[in-house]
């Protein structure tokens, strides 16, 4: 068999955390809460377009030429006086890794720091994109609970004294996804608190943080590192397009060091073409007034979706508040199995979907719960939607 002779980290008996997340509905009357996109028809195209021009025209073939491994300077000293505005993450160019998406930065790092079996804690539920990345290095999980305020600290140090090797720690802490909590300043303090008490690195996945309904970023973990033991990611990819295909991270010393290593392993560098022209939009256009735009659609969106929840739902149901981000997660009665319930009932008679949380966990070992997204519907539209599945869980709770 020609599946003998792939590696164990791409068995086919276990899929991948990320396959077979989006449901399938061809019925025109189909509402998806489940893919995590942005709304594109908020997508500034023909501002990139002109960026793009303005970046050939300027620069001609050497724009397409290889440059330096941790990607156009210009974009790395924008980004790095971005993050570092609010007094969020002092930092500079230097220390700006461009990668392929938030994505590839977290996979970079997975790469840089576990062999097989190494012990990795993370929150649950969590981004499954994170856990399909570490998955490939055939991790240890540790699952620490969130809490409305984010990561349970105390769990999470019981689990650090049971397993004092654990040696990196994923969390998303700004309008998380799957479920749309944010960690509290408190909490980050301690968080750097106890990676440097119990030696490990934490990586902190901030996709969503610009887009908080209700205040600016809270600084970020990586604000509180005395020691270099945090990498920051982020992207451009909820803030601009995800087609652009830009993510960053921000790593210290040896750690950054490790991570280029891998980095050049891999592709060498990011397409200086796509970030000379996102440094053109940048020069010309006022990406926070964009971002304002954005957050007042998205903020509309997941007014909707709330509001719904209370109106069409079960009480017996408990759902998350977020205030920013994509999403938001939704609790059933333990003995429901939401993945069943979207196949068996929601998707045939309601057609609506969701994501199954279950793929969130990392052992797969919790069925009752559910993400949607608001982003890419009308807040009418999200009304009917919710209207027909909060019907279908009724019905499944009842019965
Ligand atoms: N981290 C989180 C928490 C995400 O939700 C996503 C996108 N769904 C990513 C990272 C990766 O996104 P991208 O590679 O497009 O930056």
């Amino acid at each position: 068999m020609l599946n003998d002779l792939f590696a164990q980290r791409v068995n086919p008996d276990v899929p991948s955390a990320l396959s077979g997340l989006f449901p399938q509905d061809t019925d025109p009357r189909a509402i998806s809460f489940a893919a995590g996109s942005p709304n594109e028809s908020l997508f500034p195209v023909a501002a990139m377009q002109t960026a793009f021009d303005t970046a050939i025209a300027q620069t001609g073939a050497h724009l397409f030429q290889y440059q330096t491994a941790q990607g156009n300077p210009d974009l790395r000293a924008k980004l790095a006086a971005r993050i570092g505005k609010w007094g969020q993450v002092p930092t500079t160019a230097d220390n700006v890794v461009l990668t392929v998406g938030g994505q590839q930065a977290i996979e970079l790092v997975a790469k840089a720091l576990l062999n097989v079996g190494d012990e990795v804690a993370v929150e649950v539920p969590t981004y499954v994109g994170a856990l399909a990345a570490f998955d490939l290095y055939q991790p240890t999980y540790h699952a620490v609970p969130l809490q409305a305020d984010g990561l349970d600290l105390d769990r999470l140090e019981e689990t650090l004294k049971r397993h004092p090797r654990i040696k990196l720690l994923y969390t998303v802490p700004d309008y998380h996804n799957p479920t749309g909590i944010t960690m509290s300043v408190t909490k980050r303090r301690e968080l750097v608190a106890l990676a440097n008490r119990y030696d490990f690195i934490i990586l902190e996945d901030s996709p969503y943080r610009d887009l908080g309904y209700e205040h600016a970023p809270l600084p970020a973990i990586k604000s509180f590192d005395t020691e270099g033991r945090v990498v920051f990611v982020s992207s451009l990819s909820k803030i601009l397009m995800p087609g652009l295909r830009t993510g960053w991270l921000v790593a210290d010393n040896d750690l950054l060091a490790a991570i280029m290593r891998v980095r050049l392993a891999s592709d060498l560098e990011t397409s200086n073409v796509v970030h000379a022209a996102i440094d053109a939009y940048l020069d010309a256009n006022d990406l926070d007034a964009h971002i304002t735009a954005l957050k007042s659609n998205y903020r509309e969106q997941c007014a909707a979706m709330i509001h719904a929840l209370a109106a069409y739902f079960p009480d017996d149901i408990s759902y998350t508040q977020p205030a920013g981000g994509f999403f938001d997660w939704v609790t059933l009665p333990e003995e429901i199995d939401a993945a069943a319930l979207l196949r068996d009932t929601v998707i045939p008679q309601a057609h609506v979907s969701y994501v199954p949380g279950t793929n969130f966990y990392p052992d797969r070992d919790v069925h009752n719960s559910l993400r949607l997204c608001f982003t890419g519907l009308t807040p009418a539209v999200i009304d009917s939607g919710m209207h027909r599945l909060g019907d279908a869980v009724k019905g499944a709770v009842r019965g």
